[in-house]
């Protein structure tokens, strides 16, 4: 979207506080726009997620506007600062800016005058570290100096340890998730008496932070990239990703529906790699999205249509004997059964491979080959022919003939023929199409109807070889 740019310009130079009403408009204005003013198909949620986890990775701009003033967290991190108004915005704190997300006391202790930058940043790192789990208590960056929940701390001082950065973190007083012992922390001298009794202040402090949660000794993914200096490139994006993986860290529901009518369950990598192969499975949108649309289950079936629709039949339209579910439809009614048998057929006399012949293989792209190997096969044109025609027969009685597919073969061969020979990538076509072309030529002869239209199709190919340079 053209649009997100300025609005992420606008929440990175204005990073005050927004209302929720705000984003309610906006995410409204986006779906008038993106489905026409008609009733949404698809879940929100499912529009936002991420694509490598199962969604359309729309803008969601809510949390667009948290990374933006998260990223403000980086900023208050850099010691010096990097960025001219970390100074002027450390006026308004009592404690280091550095120190400010990790602080134990509420954001109003440590900014007493609202500030219209400052506290909402607060606000709202308060309010996502929780509910995002961005950064769980107890944080090993826990300030122990000027920090104004442990007393003896308030100084820039503590048992004169030395650290690098504006305060003294709880993460330089420990080791392996245990606090060091005194000895440990003054080492060049015999402890005073006001030492051993800081240290036991400091011991009692220890006791509070981990008395309902383990510390943990490493830092959380996000606390490192708000502490890197320099910062990370891109790091506004780092951080929606970050929030995003938080926000959907299960599958997409759509996932329960395939296991429990194509079981077996397949594993979250197994789900992954189709997330990855639906969104790479062709340079053509229109496929790809065809693929996503069977992959997200969009279609309507007899059987949702009936739930839609009272007294319309749930019966499958083809067949009548059975209800038309999902899987029905796409594999299993007995008048597409023979379809799907004879593709995968020409599949393993075409790739001389043999697929397992199950609905994960033909609708999921389940298949005994790597993802990459599979993206960059011949066989994902073939399958993705193969199930681009079935909704040309939508509501149909017909299932669709295995000459429409060997037809919708070759116009993608054209396509990639086209696509290819622009790149000047003549080796990559031929290595891919060969063995297609050479299944073509052999089941010519039985086809005339293939053949006139394979013929056609010569006269404007400038790259497809001829018979003689197959037969060669
Ligand atoms: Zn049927």
């Amino acid at each position: 979207m053209s649009i997100l740019p300025k609005f992420l310009y606008l929440f990175q130079t204005l990073p005050i506080h927004v209302t929720p009403s705000f984003f309610n408009t906006l995410r409204s204005l986006f779906g008038k726009f993106i489905w026409a003013d008609k009733r949404p198909r698809v879940a929100f949620r499912l529009l936002t997620r991420p694509k490598h986890r199962g969604g359309l990775s729309t803008p969601h701009m809510e949390y667009y506007y948290v990374a933006a003033l998260l990223l403000r967290l980086s900023d208050w991190s850099m010691s010096p600062p990097h960025k001219l108004w970390v100074p002027l915005e450390q006026k308004f704190l009592q404690v280091p800016i550095a120190s400010a997300p990790w602080q134990t006391v509420s954001h109003t202790t440590i900014c007493p005058t609202p500030h219209p930058t400052i506290s909402p940043t607060l606000r709202l790192w308060r309010r996502y570290r929780h509910r995002l789990d961005l950064s769980p208590l107890p944080s090993p960056l826990t300030p122990i100096t000027s920090n104004p929940d442990f007393l003896p701390g308030r100084q820039p001082s503590f048992l004169d340890i030395d650290y690098d950065g504006p305060y003294l973190t709880i993460q330089t007083c420990t080791v392996e998730g245990t606090l060091l012992p005194l000895e440990q922390l003054v080492p060049q001298r015999i402890p005073s008496p006001m030492e051993v009794y800081r240290y036991l202040q400091l011991k009692h402090f220890w006791s509070s932070l981990t008395a309902h949660q383990p510390y943990r000794s490493t830092l959380s993914p996000f606390e490192n990239l708000c502490t890197q200096d320099p910062p990370p490139p891109h790091l506004l994006s780092l951080i929606y990703a970050l929030l995003m993986a938080a926000e959907y860290p299960d599958l997409p529901s759509y996932t329960t529906k395939w296991e429990a009518e194509t079981p077996p369950p397949l594993t979250e990598r197994a789900w992954l790699d189709i997330f990855h192969i639906t969104f790479h499975s062709s340079r053509d949108l229109k496929v790809q999205e065809m693929n996503y649309k069977l992959l997200s289950r969009w279609y309507l079936t007899p059987n949702r249509l009936a739930l839609m629709h009272p007294g319309v039949s749930p019966d499958c339209w083809r067949c009548g004997l059975s209800r038309g579910t999902f899987i029905h439809i796409w594999w299993s009614c007995p008048f597409i059964v023979p379809y799907w048998e004879v593709v995968f057929t020409y599949v393993k006399e075409i790739t001389s491979m043999e697929i397992p012949f199950t609905p994960q293989a033909a609708l999921l792209h389940v298949v005994p080959l790597s993802p990459n190997r599979y993206i960059k096969s011949l066989m994902i044109h073939l399958f993705n022919s193969a199930k681009s025609l079935i909704p040309r027969h939508w509501r149909s009685e017909s299932p669709p003939t295995i000459f429409e597919w060997i037809d919708q073969v070759s116009s993608v061969k054209e396509m990639e023929e086209l696509h290819l020979s622009l790149e000047n990538k003549y080796d990559i076509y031929f290595k891919t199409w060969y063995w297609w072309s050479d299944f073509v030529m052999k089941h010519r002869k039985d086809n005339p109807e293939a053949i006139a239209r394979s013929h056609e199709r010569r006269a404007i190919s400038p790259v497809f070889p001829s018979e003689t340079e197959l037969a060669d």
